[in-house]
């Protein structure tokens, strides 16, 4: 047995190199696959964070988040002033 990289769920493993238990958590993983490049406006936003001033450890991961991950989930519902 095998254990799904994408949704965990254990699967009969085919052959050793299977790391997901179907193409769809395949596709899926590779969709979810975090960017490994930012574009110059995306770098630009991460240099004015690094000056910012933040109250707190979970205001700056929400608007880091928000630089690099802007589809995933607000981890954080606080109010955030704009950054200028
Ligand atoms: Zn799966």
């Amino acid at each position: 047995m095998g254990t799904c990289d994408y949704c965990g769920n254990r699967f009969p493993l085919t052959r050793s190199t299977r790391k997901y238990c179907t193409p769809r958590c395949k596709t899926n993983a590779c969709l979810d696959r975090n960017p490994s490049r930012l574009s110059a406006g995306e770098v630009r936003a991460l240099y004015q964070l690094l000056e910012a001033t933040v109250a707190s450890a979970e205001e700056m991961r929400e608007r880091l988040r928000r630089i690099i991950a802007p589809d995933r989930a607000p981890m954080w519902d606080g109010r955030i002033p704009t950054l200028d």
